[in-house]
């Protein structure tokens, strides 16, 4: 990762353990999320990543809405965020 970001820095002291900090290609922010094989790898390296949990955290948080963070596509993090709002909304 960590490319095209336009949002606050909001927390972020967990990239400092990012499995994906050395990457410079377009792993994580493939053209087409149909490349099952290119979203695959990118997902294997997210599984081994110490910070897959605040990885995804942040993204859902700040509304990232492409490429691959903590594991899920953003097609896979609109469903996750559709859940966490309902969530909120039956908690209130
Ligand atoms: S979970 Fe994946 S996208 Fe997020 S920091 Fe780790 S390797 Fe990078």
């Amino acid at each position: 990762m960590i490319k095209g970001e336009t949002l606050l820095d909001l927390g972020q002291e967990w990239r400092e353990f990012a499995a994906c900090s050395d990457r410079t290609d377009d792993l994580f922010f493939p053209s087409n999320e149909s490349d099952i094989s290119m979203v695959r790898v990118a997902k294997a390296v997210c599984q081994s990543c110490p910070v897959q949990e605040e990885c995804l955290q942040y993204s859902l948080a700040t509304g990232q809405t492409e490429g691959i963070w903590g594991g899920l596509t953003s097609r896979e993090r609109r469903v996750a965020r559709r859940k966490r709002v309902s969530t909120i909304r039956r908690a209130s």
